[in-house]
């Protein structure tokens, strides 16, 4: 009798391991696309985002961060700023959906993200690197842990001092070092004869080619303590398409484009950057009126997300701190109007771009530094020209007679931009679907309403507010008018 049930116990536990395999290959398959490429796809890292990992999770998840370490800012930081950001909207929908369905087709094999797809790899007659990241041991010079620097995530960090030493050796030679900052490093030195200087142009995001390719690599901070939060390390070749390699801001801009907060960029100006740089490659500009230094994650999303839609020279960003402002004469308070002035004639004389295109005169949703943004903006268009104005700046750049000032939903001379025409350089997806790619790299700030909206206003309407070329006759082009 025992046998017998013993007997039926053990059907029944056969039974129900069966019926959990099959319901497990069944959700497999609803997702159309293999488990390992589903890992890989960041659109799966970006629904994520509403329930944020632990690093320690995410240390595990290294197939999917091996080739979208960016997404890693789904973690929750200690700070957790994201929820006081004064630049979100405090009636807006926690649960809003962040659009991650709208950029699945952009995401998976071969689409315009999928960084195995030879089409996104980086413009090189080289053959890819490898990435040795996986294979490295770092060492302090001070024996301190430095486990954090492997994590492929930028939520953790290691800081070291000013005057040690950080080796990294691996099984292979090393051709190039991709280093995440926490905040702009000050100058640091790889080790040889003669020694290599880096750190030089501020990037938070940093790519080495190695002077010196070497299997032992010396980083040596001399002068300043510096913060960092990941290491990645490559063989010879083309850095993979995720690997930021920054060129310094632009000499002359086509197009100097000015949001006031990292994620204003994809959200009100929608598809100008995927269009004008990534795919006709003009030169395009992005100067942020405010910083993000104290809001960790978001200087990292700010250059994904810039990263993402094509850009190339590195944004400037202000020394404004992010603050809310109820209205226009709140944030002349807070900033005063003659530093926000003096910032963009800066700008514009040193970048001396054909057009500028700014923010919305009522503040997008009546954010007040948004309102000054905008409303400095025209008076520094004009000043600009003038050498008795700012004379400092017009010693240092000259002065500059922008020819084309657009606003953001301005109503004089509008113009309409179509973001549904697909782009060739993004593997076919439209310039729409890029600037809610963009946007999805603002990963703490998906808790929000805010979204890319495929029609209406947002985005695609502008008002020619200042020009020296003549008025729009066609309308639908930023440059019309402007020969390169
Ligand atoms: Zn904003």
């Amino acid at each position: 009798m025992k046998r017998k049930i013993i007997s039926i116990l053990l059907t029944l536990a056969a039974i129900i391991i069966w019926i959990l395999v099959v319901q497990s290959r069944m959700s497999r398959l609803d997702l159309g696309q293999p488990e390992q490429t589903r890992t890989k796809s960041p659109t799966n890292d970006i629904s994520l985002s509403q329930t944020p990992m632990s690093p320690a999770e995410s240390g595990q998840s290294s197939e999917a961060d091996a080739q979208h370490p960016n997404a890693n800012g789904q973690e929750s930081d200690g700070a957790s700023n994201a929820g006081s950001d004064p630049d979100d909207d405090p009636d807006a929908d926690p649960n809003a959906s962040p659009g991650a369905s709208d950029i699945e087709g952009l995401n998976g094999p071969n689409g315009p993200n999928d960084p195995n797809d030879p089409q996104n790899q980086q413009p090189s007659t080289l053959p890819p690197a490898n990435d040795l990241t996986e294979t490295l041991t770092i060492e302090l010079s001070n024996g301190a842990s430095t486990t954090t620097l492997l994590d492929r995530s930028y939520t953790t960090k290691k800081t070291v001092e000013a005057g040690s030493t950080l080796k990294i050796n691996a099984p292979e030679i090393i051709h190039a070092l991709y280093i995440i900052w926490d905040l702009p490093p000050g100058e640091w030195f790889i080790s040889g004869e003669p020694s290599q200087s880096c750190g030089n142009n501020g990037f938070i995001h940093e790519y080495i080619a190695l002077s010196s390719p070497s299997t032992e690599i010396t980083m040596q901070f001399p002068n300043t303590d510096s913060t960092i939060c990941d290491v990645y390390a490559f063989t010879e070749g083309a850095a993979p398409q995720w690997v930021q390699t920054w060129e310094q801001p632009c000499a002359k801009a086509d197009l100097l484009l000015l949001p006031t907060h990292a994620d204003d960029e994809h959200l009100y100006f929608a598809g100008i950057m995927p269009y004008y740089a990534g795919e006709l490659g003009y030169r395009v500009q992005v100067a942020y009126l405010t910083n993000h230094w104290n809001e960790p994650p978001r200087p990292h999303e700010l250059l994904n997300g810039l990263w993402t839609v094509g850009i190339r020279y590195y944004p400037i960003i202000g020394g404004f701190n992010d603050r809310y402002a109820e209205s226009l004469s709140e944030a002349q308070s807070m900033y005063g109007l003659d530093n926000v002035v003096s910032y963009q004639v800066d700008l514009l004389r040193r970048f001396k771009p054909e057009v500028v295109v700014g923010h919305d005169v009522n503040g997008e949703y009546g954010h007040g530094v948004h309102m000054l943004n905008a409303y400095a903006l025209q008076i520094a268009v004009e000043e600009a020209d003038d050498a008795a104005k700012y004379p400092a700046s017009a010693t240092k750049y000259g002065t500059w007679d922008t020819p084309k000032l657009y606003l953001h939903l301005y109503p004089d001379n509008a113009i309409t931009l179509d973001w549904n025409m697909p782009l060739s350089n993004f593997g076919g997806a439209t310039a729409y679907d890029m600037a809610v790619a963009g946007y999805a790299c603002h990963i703490s700030q998906q808790q929000w309403a805010f979204a890319v909206p495929q029609n209406g206003p947002t985005g695609h309407k502008f008002g020619l507010v200042r020009s020296t070329v003549g008025p729009d006759i066609i309308g639908g082009d930023l440059f019309e008018n402007i020969s390169r």
